[in-house]
């Protein structure tokens, strides 16, 4: 009997002693918990994106040569003689135009940093100060648990740059996905009636005989290269498509399938930016904006974004633009131009955060 109550007592000891861990846990805010039981896995995805951001950049970098090549290779003698020349001249022009850009972009926004705050702030609007670093918190600026450091303005840190995406780079990453989102668009458009006929042989297709003739000195009997076995003349004098599971037809397929996935994925997420930009918001004011609305919405108060300078006034101020002139060789062109202030201070329209 005795060893009975001995055991219930235990049983009874260990109870408790479990509610009052989730009790602990749950007592704070919700988010806190959560917080806690990822920690190890938020560790973890920190780590992994540290170390592997290089590996991201040369995917990246990779992926974008191998579509140029096969663009080049197989693509453009499809409009060659496909379109008029004039068409063809066009064609050219807005693909080369589109890679410089993305190029461009794309490199300015891994090579570009952020923006961090000075150790020493005078006369600024500091909100805070950070748990990590240990250092004043500007306004608008946010903790990098993959760089290790806070960052102006910060919307994210981004692996596919291997770079935090913040105050100095921000218009960089945003033309990127832009400019990269016509680039696949285009290609996927342009590849559309190859990628077609690699397994729906028609006439179509047959015109590719003349530019192998005139680009490559193409017969039938002497096939060589990259692009054997594309077209074949059969006894008749007949000309078809042959290559269906060859190295023409493999690359036309990975090329379009390739950039038709990449239109959809980043062209959700470049939505998503202009969405933010054009409210004035960062990915991270976000989720804490929305926080505050729904607070102020039960005591019957409205949320208004301090940082909101309107629609036009927010892109104008993300792109460096005020008139058509520069619009043109601050966004439709490359250019290194630096935004307009300093990240730090930040002159609000209103009183900062919240009104009744
Ligand atoms: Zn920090
Ligand atoms: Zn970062």
């Amino acid at each position: 009997m005795e060893t009975f109550f001995g055991t219930y007592s235990v049983i009874k000891r260990s109870w408790k002693y479990t509610g009052l861990c989730v009790k602990s846990l749950t007592y704070n805010v919700f988010d806190s918990t959560i917080e806690s039981i990822f920690a190890p896995l938020f560790c973890f995805v920190d780590f992994a994106t540290r170390w592997f951001g290089i590996v991201f950049v040369f995917i990246v970098s990779a992926l974008i040569t191998s579509v140029v090549t096969i663009f080049f290779l197989c693509i453009v003698p499809f409009i060659l003689v496909t379109y008029h020349p004039l068409y063809l001249s066009l064609h050219l022009f807005y693909g080369h135009y589109l890679l410089m850009m993305i190029v461009f972009h794309y490199y300015k926004a891994t090579s570009t940093k952020p923006g961090n705050p000075p150790k020493i702030l005078s006369g600024v609007s500091v909100i805070s100060i950070c748990k990590k670093c240990i250092l004043p918190r500007p306004l608008r600026t946010h903790h990098c648990n993959v760089c290790k450091i806070c960052c102006l303005k910060m919307d994210h840190h981004c692996p596919w740059i291997n770079n935090c995406v913040g105050y100095f780079n921000h218009r960089y990453f945003i033309s990127f996905c832009m400019f990269m989102c016509f680039g696949t668009i285009y290609v996927s458009f342009t590849s559309w009636p190859l990628f077609y006929d690699c397994y729906h042989v028609k006439e179509k297709f047959l015109r590719f005989q003349a530019t192998l003739y005139f680009l490559f000195d193409w017969k039938s009997d002497t096939q060589s290269g990259f692009l054997k076995g594309v077209i074949t003349v059969d006894t008749n004098g007949k000309s078809f498509c042959s290559d269906s599971n060859g190295k023409y037809s493999t690359s036309i397929v990975y090329v379009w399938i390739l950039c038709s996935a990449v239109s959809l994925a980043l062209g959700c997420l470049t939505l998503w930016h202009v969405f933010l930009i054009s409210r004035g918001e960062t990915s991270i004011e976000k989720l804490l904006n929305q926080k505050e609305r729904n607070r102020l919405r039960k005591q019957k108060k409205n949320f208004r974004n301090p940082f909101n300078k309107g629609f036009v006034d927010n892109w104008k101020e993300m792109l460096g633009f005020h008139d058509y002139r520069s619009f043109v060789f601050h966004v439709l062109l490359p250019s290194s131009h630096v935004p307009n202030g300093d990240g730090i201070n930040w002159p609000c329209k209103h009183r900062p955060m919240f009104v009744a």
